[in-house]
């Protein structure tokens, strides 16, 4: 198996995970993975916890987590969600480069709809020199999210340690498509068979989306999680989720739906494809990935 590109079907709809690489998190430029992803854990449960998962805590140094974007060929439209990390690590930045290898150029698509608003998402919406990436592409997100990333409220509330990269990435990739912008209010359909979801926490207006064809339904859930042990421990936050509180409640609400829906999910940081099933487990749930022959 293609560790950038898998194909799958919801319905009707061909759908592709794309890789736009992968970044390692690690001291020093970010806190160690248990401090970045859950970081208000006690620490005799985290350790416990991640045991379970085959990571030794006191050798835990950095994450290497991926960047999976999503195309969705629903027939009439051709729906990129989120646009990678382009020039932020030379590891990230491949999303054209594996749409290209797919027969799939960027002025097919015409559709681009962002999840949020952190580099990793958004970055690549423009090239190098600034030009848009998708020329031919209307974009969609929530309100909240726009309104946050283009007003004073980031500069105020985003940590001191990420604030230039994120403002900067902001900067570069949100002026150039603003008369080209849906901005989302509400629970709607974005385009037919692709409907926006309200999922805040980790950014003001971070969005989720249902997509569904004849029956089946994939539940895009972007950073409502990061990491699979979010799903048993939906309350232990990470540190790039600005609003702790929001973001708990929004994980119980979105992994409730998927796993009452038994939807398949795509979750964007998960190991590639990021594909795989919420089953309900105690008190929380559990991930169960699809499984990919190799
Ligand atoms: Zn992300």
């Amino acid at each position: 198996m293609s560790t950038e590109v898998h194909h799958f079907k919801v319905g009707a709809f061909e759908c592709i995970a794309v890789s736009d690489g992968s970044l390692t998190y690690a001291p020093p430029t970010f806190p160690p993975p248990a401090t970045l992803l859950f970081g208000n854990a006690p620490r005799e449960r985290l350790e416990q916890t991640l045991r379970q998962h085959n990571i030794q805590p006191e050798h835990w140094a950095e994450w290497i987590s991926p960047y999976i974007c999503l195309l969705v060929n629903t027939g009439e439209h051709r729906v990129l969600v989120d646009t990678g990390a382009d020039g932020l690590d030379p590891n990230t930045g491949r999303l054209l480069q594996n749409l290209e290898a797919e027969g799939i150029v960027p002025e097919d698509i015409d559709m681009v709809i962002l999840t949020h608003c952190h580099p990793d998402h958004i970055g690549g919406n423009t090239l190098e020199e600034g030009k848009l990436a998708f020329p031919n592409a209307r974009y969609a997100m929530w309100k909240d999210e726009w309104d946050f990333w283009t007003s004073e409220q980031a500069e105020e509330k985003l940590d001191e340690h990420v604030r230039e990269v994120l403002l900067r990435v902001a900067r570069k990739n949100l002026p150039p498509i603003q008369d080209r912008l849906d901005l989302i209010e509400r629970e709607r359909e974005i385009v037919p068979g692709v409907q926006a979801i309200t999922a805040p926490g980790h950014t003001p207006g971070h969005m989720a989306l249902a997509i569904s064809s004849e029956g089946e339904q994939l539940l895009c859930i972007s950073d409502a999680v990061l990491h699979p042990i979010h799903l048993e421990q939906p309350e232990w936050f990470a540190v790039v989720d600005l609003d702790p509180e929001q973001v708990v409640a929004t994980r119980r609400r979105i992994l409730n739906r998927a796993a009452a829906k038994k939807a398949l999910v795509l979750a964007f940081h998960f190991p590639f494809p990021g594909l795989g099933y919420v089953i309900e487990k105690g008190e929380g749930w559990q991930w169960q990935p699809i499984v990919t022959m190799v």
